[in-house]
């Protein structure tokens, strides 16, 4: 049943290289016909986009496939590691759209069978320990042309060994002094397969399994075994890994494992104009050069959504991109362009003036404050209309004004007539100026006969402006994100160490007195909207009240940044 329908999709849709793998293993009868997969994060970090991609990756394989994905907790390094990363991984895999059900591990749930693993290679004459200073042992090791030296401590007996790990276990030891080695071969061209260090020892509490232990295993030891005592039967992971997957089979088949998981990689995704990696992240965190892991400019998960990025327009874009064999740098405008597609569907429209500059229309009556019909989605007309008073004194955006306008200025000038979204005509008449030559306010003339935006008589205007009656505004802080760095790969030197230095000084501008329409005051957290002519806009989630509100722009309108590009490939200043 499973293999039918898995070939009935495979005929329909475009099978990535992971799918052909898994249909070929359904097809050769392996694994009964299952397949489960997991999503392994260390909890030493904010999920970001990249755990998106394998997030959508691995429980997507299980869906197509009628299978499985767990969630595995990878906490074998306690000194990194955090319940409060635990959680936000939970919280982050859930919003994005994904359930785990029951199938949430841990590895540190294992070590007890990972000893025993441990112990078993010890007793077949597979492991040994060591007691090189890491420096002899990098020494010992080779280099990638030189074969290395075996350990003089490598034919210690079963006996021997066996007490010395029990003894490393117990604590008799202290940090670093001594491993437990796999013995494969010092002469292996792969470098992973020369006696990797399988146990440390490391006197740290665990937020797990607090002072219970004192040696943990490493990372190639445990990852590939919780993989078999989950029963995984495909491992998904970065291509990174390609050259430690000998190391995944010799474990699985020198203990013979129940179950036999197969390791398949893929390319990590690197996206332009951030970073990624959560040693990065976890720098600009702790040098306050963004807020917080939840930071709007950030890649993770949190900050995403914080800045108003919906879990759909990332599934969509981690769908869009592919899979690849090779490693390669996708553009963040993919990403962008995802948002604005979807934004573009299911936010309502509204109006707000984020740099507000007064208008009075003096031929308006002064106390009369009037509803005026405005269309919430042009895109869709299920989400209906709803009312935006219009009075006398109105906000327009300063930017929509110029008192010496050059000709091809369509928008508000004195002389010149302009409709306002939803409502009339106007034309600026005059203007009042401050001390410093400033413009203040536009003293205006309407035209009734206009009302609804447009003309009995076919007199045309060049332009739209949107608007905001004064006495109903509502009073904002809007924060205008871009990207946070100015370079396409910032961390592109060797060490990636300067790559603060790149960060964009216009990532995040803040402005304090925005006046909104009434109807943005009602509007929930997480749901998106967009601000006509600005961009999209959504609740920030953690500062906004209903007394000061505040809104982040998720994203503009229209691509900003492919002219700039262009600009920078010229060689061309900013
Ligand atoms: P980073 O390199 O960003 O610090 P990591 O690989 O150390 O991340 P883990 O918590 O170990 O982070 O990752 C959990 C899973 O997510 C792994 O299977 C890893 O391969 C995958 N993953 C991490 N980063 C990316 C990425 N950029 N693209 C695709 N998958 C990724
Ligand atoms: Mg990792």
């Amino acid at each position: 049943m499973k293999e039918q329908s898995c070939e009935t999709k495979s005929a329909e849709e475009r099978v990535n290289f992971i799918q052909q793998q898994i249909v070929d293993d359904l097809q050769a009868g392996k694994n009964g016909g299952l397949v489960h997969t997991r999503f392994p994060p260390e909890p030493n970090g904010y999920l970001h986009i990249g755990h998106a991609k394998s997030i959508c990756l691995n429980f997507g394989l299980a869906k197509t496939f009628a299978g499985v994905c767990n969630l595995r907790f990878d906490d074998t390094n306690p000194s990194k590691e955090d319940v409060e990363y635990v959680d936000s991984i939970k919280e982050d895999v859930k919003w994005l759209g994904f359930d785990w059900g029951e199938n949430e591990f841990f590895a540190s749930n294992y070590f007890a069978e990972l000893h025993d693993y441990a112990v078993q290679l010890i007793k077949m004459g597979r492991a040994y320990v060591c007691d090189l200073t890491p420096a002899e042992m990098r020494e010992y090791r080779g280099t990638l042309k030189e074969p290395g030296r075996n350990s003089p401590f490598r034919e210690r007996s079963v006996a021997e060994n066996l007490d010395l790990f029990a003894r490393m276990r117990a604590g008799e030891f202290a940090d670093g002094t001594r491993v437990l080695r796999a013995k494969i071969d010092m002469a292996s061209g792969n470098m992973n397969m020369r006696d990797p260090v399988i146990y440390r020892i490391a006197k740290v509490p665990h937020h797990r399994t607090g002072t219970q232990w004192c040696i943990y295993p490493m990372y190639d030891f445990a990852h590939g075994l919780s993989d078999a005592i989950e029963g995984i039967t495909h491992s998904i992971c970065t291509l990174e890994f390609e050259d430690h997957r000998p190391l995944y089979d010799w474990f699985i088949e020198q203990l013979q494992t129940p179950a036999r998981p197969r390791q398949i990689e893929f390319a990590r995704l690197n996206l332009s104009y951030t970073v990624m990696s959560k040693r990065k992240l976890m720098q600009l965190v702790d040098e306050n050069l963004v807020s917080g892991w939840d930071d709007p400019r950030l890649p993770t998960l949190s900050g995403l959504r914080r800045r108003g990025y919906t879990p759909a327009s990332i599934r969509n874009f981690c769908e869009r991109i592919g899979l690849a064999k090779r490693n390669s740098m996708v553009d963040v405008a993919l990403l962008e362009h995802a948002v604005r597609e979807g934004l573009n569907k299911e936010a309502a429209r509204y109006m707000a003036v984020l740099r507000p500059l007064k208008v009075i229309i003096e031929n308006y009556p002064e106390a009369q404050v009037e509803e005026l019909d405005a269309v919430n989605n042009p895109e869709d007309e299920s989400m209906g209309r709803r009312k935006v008073p219009f009075a006398r004194e109105l906000y327009v955006e300063q930017d929509d004004f110029m008192e010496d306008a050059p000709k091809k200025f369509y928008r508000l000038t004195p002389g010149r007539e302009v409709r306002l979204r939803y409502a009339y005509y106007i034309r600026c008449e005059r203007v009042e100026k401050d001390e410093n030559g400033a413009v203040t306010t536009l003293y205006c003339t309407y035209d009734p006969a206009t009302r609804g935006g447009s003309s009995p008589d076919g007199r045309k205007v060049k332009s739209t402006l949107h608007w905001v009656a004064a006495k109903t505004a509502v009073s904002a802080e809007v924060r205008l994100y871009d990207r946070l760095f100015l370079d396409p790969d910032p961390a592109a030197e060797k060490d990636g160490a300067s790559f603060t230095t790149k960060i964009n000084p216009d990532s995040l501008e803040v402005l304090n007195d925005c006046k909104l329409e009434p109807a943005l005051a009602e509007i929930s957290a997480e749901t998106a909207v967009q601000f006509e002519r600005l961009g999209y806009f959504i609740v920030d989630n953690k500062e906004s009240t209903p007394a000061k509100p505040v809104f982040n722009r998720t994203v503009t309108l229209r691509d900003n940044w492919a002219k700039k590009a262009g600009n920078k490939r010229l060689g061309k200043r900013r």
